[in-house]
């Protein structure tokens, strides 16, 4: 199995944090040159049977200007061209205008989006399920992960239901 993985989310929420973890200990590719005019790989996740590319996707953010407004459509068009994205927001924030925003983008392409709920060490168990509904309202999620990319819980169960969409 291979494919390709957009992870997205507002600045800070922990994609880097994610990646690193991702692919920490298993790296085959680390590289900043351009894949695509669209898409940058920042790392390749490989195992006997899958591989999986990871890629940073700049650009899903209110545009500020005509250069933003651009980005927004290379980065719309990014999300069309792969397998999955991994939408992650930082569960110790409340759902504000950004993730807002960034979900009214998702419902322009049809890709698998999943709700990667990341930080799940911050808050308690009963706050995510709160926070669950209130995303799910928005949109219809292919899947739901909380996780804790700092600490690894749960990143390996991201990686079983990944593979599932390649
Ligand atoms: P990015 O801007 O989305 O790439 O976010 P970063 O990966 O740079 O993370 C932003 C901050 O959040 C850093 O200080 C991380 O250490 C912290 N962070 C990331 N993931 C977690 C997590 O699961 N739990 C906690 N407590 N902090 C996290
Ligand atoms: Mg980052």
């Amino acid at each position: 199995r291979s494919g390709f993985v957009a992870i997205i989310g507002r600045p800070n929420v922990g994609k880097s944090t994610l990646m690193n973890h991702l692919i920490g200990q298993k790296i085959a590719i680390m590289s900043d040159k351009p894949q695509t005019t669209r898409n940058k790989i920042h790392g390749v996740y490989t195992t006997d049977t899958s591989q999986i590319v990871f890629l940073d996707t700049p650009g899903i953010h209110k545009p500020q200007s005509k250069l933003g407004d651009y980005m927004m459509k290379t980065a719309e068009g990014a999300l069309k061209e792969v397998e999955a994205v991994l939408f992650l927001i930082d569960v110790a924030d409340g759902l504000g205008g950004g993730d807002r925003f960034i979900i009214e983008q998702l419902k322009k392409v049809d890709t698998p989006v999943f709700l990667v709920m990341n930080k799940i060490d911050k808050v308690q168990p009963e706050k995510l399920l709160e926070i669950i509904t209130q995303y799910k309202d928005l949109y219809p999620f292919a899947e739901i992960v909380p996780i804790s990319a700092l600490q690894g819980n749960n990143v390996e169960t991201l990686l079983t239901q990944i593979q599932k969409y390649l």
